[in-house]
């Protein structure tokens, strides 16, 4: 039974943690209107106001479990929209300096291998047929007001398309813009300090292309993840089967080694991994456009829970709370997790006095702990590369040491490969490491090594 909170609820962006915040809220809100500053494709194309579409997305177990506890039966869409399954753990090619590739092993389950346009009109599609939930294109959110007590957030200040002002007022603002400037200017207006920053500077460029998958091509896989030999080299790349039997390809390279844009140097680049597998694929596929980069500066986590007061009726969600290196594959997922989480706090808060007061705490409670797997795992072995900036944790090597370690028991034990890929997917937490048989095991392997 849902119980309502308030009458308006507004989404800011509706990228992924905008969809599915918005589908979160349309529990207890009356109306829930998400202002997106893009028009919506028609066909699931890249659009401006998400200029990583171009580039490969992966969606992991843990964002497909995400996704199908806010929308029921989400496999049969991403299925329906022509999603390729992957069975984790047999259909990747995982090429690891030591291992080319990876053992294989079906783990279990499957995830859905798209471009990241059909997967976000897939979620937008399910969106749309809540009834209390209006996404209105062309609205770029200008500023977030402030209610007669000068502490609360109170609504936005927009404009459409059109060019007109316009204000709506809310009980909740949901800031899924990615960016979070507006939540930033915001607390800046009511003089509050900014949240400490926690900052991983890792320079990467990414470059990204199309393929038609060649008529005469067979393999036993679906995808490639070339991973570079840290920290000699900083080039790796990703190819995967997506929708349409075609190839996406992300290649990426640190400081000095960015792939190119230019078609044959994107394949020169392809040809200089550590392994062919990538380049022999591509080199006489038919390109389907232009090659595209990216360059990706930090992991950046805000740590909006520090602060002593946050405004009430406002809660940055997604990018905007954390960015993640993009290798890593993660993003997205996050971003579904942290709705569901709010799904959940919503509702347990509705019956509660004061729900509204509660929300941004209990939320930057629990989005930390979520947090704490996936900033683990992409930001920190980001360190590994002496350039990257940041507060080098002390136990760095020892870190890197024991995920070696537990690498090496995986490819022998399929018991702990199904373990560490479901971390990797962000279905288990890290702590499952600390399992002391595990460590023991860890320890003795760590040992041997040395
Ligand atoms: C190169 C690259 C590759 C990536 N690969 C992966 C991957 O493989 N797997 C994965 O899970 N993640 C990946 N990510 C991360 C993923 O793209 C993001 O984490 C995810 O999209 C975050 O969702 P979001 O809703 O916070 O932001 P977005 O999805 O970026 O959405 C933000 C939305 O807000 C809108 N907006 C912004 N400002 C305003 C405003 N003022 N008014 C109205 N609307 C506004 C934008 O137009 C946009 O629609 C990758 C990222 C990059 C850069």
């Amino acid at each position: 039974v849902s119980i309502f909170i308030g009458r308006q609820a507004i989404v800011i962006g509706a990228g992924m943690s905008g969809l599915g915040a918005a589908r979160a809220l349309a529990d207890h809100f009356e109306q829930v209107t998400v202002l997106e500053r893009d028009t919506f494709p028609a066909d699931p194309v890249p659009r401006p106001g998400v200029p990583q579409s171009w580039h490969l997305h992966g969606l992991l177990g843990g964002g497909l479990r995400a996704f199908s506890e806010l929308f029921p039966d989400f496999e049969t869409d991403l299925i329906g929209a022509d999603g390729v399954p992957v069975r984790a753990g047999l259909d990747f090619l995982f090429e690891i300096p030591g291992y080319d590739p990876f053992p294989r092993r079906d783990l279990g389950w499957v995830t859905y291998a798209m471009s990241r346009p059909l997967i976000e009109q897939v979620v937008r599609r399910r969106v749309e047929r809540h009834a209390n939930i209006t996404l209105r294109q062309g609205c770029r959110a200008l500023e977030i007001a402030a209610g007669p007590d000068g502490a609360s957030a109170s609504g936005i200040r927009y404009e459409t398309k059109e060019g007109r002002q316009e204000t709506l007022a809310a009980a909740l603002i949901v800031d899924a813009s990615a960016r979070g400037t507006l939540t930033l200017a915001f607390l800046k207006s009511l003089g509050r300090p900014m949240p400490e920053q926690t900052r991983i500077e890792v320079n990467e460029g990414i470059a990204s292309a199309l393929f038609a998958v060649p008529d005469n091509f067979s393999s036993d896989w679906k995808g490639v993840f070339t991973i570079p030999a840290a920290r000699e080299s900083s080039r790796g790349g990703i190819m995967v089967r997506v929708e349409e039997n075609r190839w996406m390809v992300t290649l990426f390279g640190r400081h000095g080694e960015w792939p190119p844009g230019e078609g044959k140097k994107f394949l020169g680049y392809a040809q200089s991994l550590r392994t062919s597998t990538i380049y022999s694929a591509i080199k006489d596929a038919k390109p389907l456009r232009d090659v595209v980069r990216f360059g990706f500066t930090e992991n950046l986590l805000r740590h909006f829970g520090r602060l002593d007061l946050f405004p009430r009726g406002l809660l940055p969600i997604g990018d905007a709370l954390c960015r993640f290196n993009p290798m890593y594959g993660q993003g997205m997922s996050v971003a579904a997790m942290e709705a569901a989480l709010l799904r959940r706090i919503l509702s347990a808060l509705a019956a509660e006095q004061d729900p509204l007061g509660k929300l941004a705490p209990a939320f930057f409670a629990e989005a930390q702990v979520l947090i704490e797997t996936p900033w683990a795992i992409s930001a920190v072995p980001d360190f590994i590369y002496p350039e990257t900036k940041g507060d080098r944790p002390a136990d760095l090597e020892s870190a890197l040491r024991f995920e070696g370690a537990v690498a090496r028991i995986a490819a022998r034990d399929p018991a702990v490969h199904k373990l560490m890929v479901e971390v990797q997917h962000l279905l288990k937490p890290r702590s499952v490491y600390r399992e002391p048989a595990l460590v023991e095991r860890v320890k003795a392997e760590m040992a041997e090594a040395w």
